[in-house]
């Protein structure tokens, strides 16, 4: 199932790099590909309480006040117009509607649904919208899991090329989550350390993999498969969400990294496998993508991927990438499973 809704065409930003244009081109070119067989649906608003199981009262009245005023600038970067509050609701709806088909009791129930808004989420920490992002749309997704369906563990990965600061920020001090970002660094917004490990009950749940800029595919898919997949199968989770970000493609404005659209392909591929080896549903959650015919590719390769019969494996060829090489070894004590086989 994909989640869509016309609100997010209205959430105006000027000539800034997120605009409407990045949705107009994804649904057109999954309009040309028959929507890659997923059933597209409007998604629901969220409630505001759904908002305050992550974001405080007094930031979800500010987006409703700033919006209902005609908009103002939050930061540089963040910007919310009369349209803004009725997009983000949707925003953050598409993501629980997600995680409803996924988990919901119909036994013709989707095992894949993305939802496909914007504006997006992962930079929008508890009380701080930011990073173009007004509320945390992935984070209330998974905190949904939670409350309405009872899950324990989600795995959020997240390959979008900045890191995602706000989710990392929500899910800090919890093992419910597990929060996999992969990310270009340094770049905005400067957090995202392999030393960002959580705290308390969620140490060791936040994994942070920097890469350098100008990695491409072969760093990419090499992390997937080879950290995030290892450590996501020892934490098994009931549901994997991913923050789909298309920042890190070769076309993109906003960084250096230079994953082809094949790339995410085979990133999506091991995170679809992964779901099937697990047997548990995978969601995806639209994140950034600012080269937008490039996004629109990407996306609806991520989508025909998840559509498809589970890929096999690749073939690991050649030495890993030396940040592969050290963030397994930084990582190998508190996750076992990142170690290679003797
Ligand atoms: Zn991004």
């Amino acid at each position: 199932m994909l989640l869509r809704h016309p609100s997010s065409l209205r959430h105006d930003t000027g000539s800034h790099p997120e605009r409407a244009a990045r949705i107009v081109a994804i649904e057109r070119e999954l309009e040309a590909r028959d929507w890659c067989g997923f059933e597209a649906r409007e998604s629901p608003p969220a409630t505001v309480e759904q908002l305050q199981a992550v974001h405080p009262p007094s930031h979800v009245e500010r987006i409703r006040a700033l919006a209902a005023t005609g908009g103002g600038a939050i930061d540089a970067d963040t910007v919310v117009s009369a349209g803004s509050w009725e997009a983000a609701l949707h925003a953050a709806g598409g993501a629980i509607a997600v995680v409803d088909a996924l988990l919901g009791e119909d036994p013709a129930r989707p095992r894949r649904a993305a939802s496909l808004h914007r504006p997006p989420g992962h930079h929008c920490e508890t009380a701080q919208p930011m990073g173009f992002c007004l509320f945390n749309n992935i984070a209330v997704a998974a905190r949904h899991a939670r409350d309405r369906h009872g899950l324990q563990r989600v795995l959020i990965v997240d390959w979008d090329v900045h890191h995602g600061n706000g989710t990392a920020e929500i899910f800090a001090g919890t093992d419910e989550v597990l929060f996999c970002s992969i990310h270009e660094h340094p770049l905005y917004p400067g957090t995202g350390l392999p030393s960002e490990r959580g705290h308390g009950a969620g140490e060791g749940f936040t994994v942070n993999l920097p890469v350098p800029g100008g990695s491409g595919d072969e760093t990419w898919t090499a992390m997937v498969e080879q950290v995030v997949l290892p450590i996501a199968r020892s934490y098994a989770p009931q549901l994997i969400l991913v923050s789909a970000g298309y920042d890190a493609h070769e076309q993109d404005p906003l960084a250096t990294c230079r994953v082809s659209d094949e790339g995410f392909a085979a990133i999506a591929g091991s995170v679809d496998r992964l779901a099937d080896e697990l047997d548990v549903p995978l969601g995806l959650v639209l994140e950034g993508g600012y080269a937008v015919e490039a996004l629109a590719r990407s996306v609806a390769a991520t989508l025909e991927v998840l559509a498809g019969p589970s890929a096999a494996a690749p073939v690991a060829t050649g030495p890993r990438p030396p940040v592969v090489e050290r963030a397994i070894a930084s990582l190998a004590g508190r996750w076992p499973a990142v170690m290679p086989p003797v």
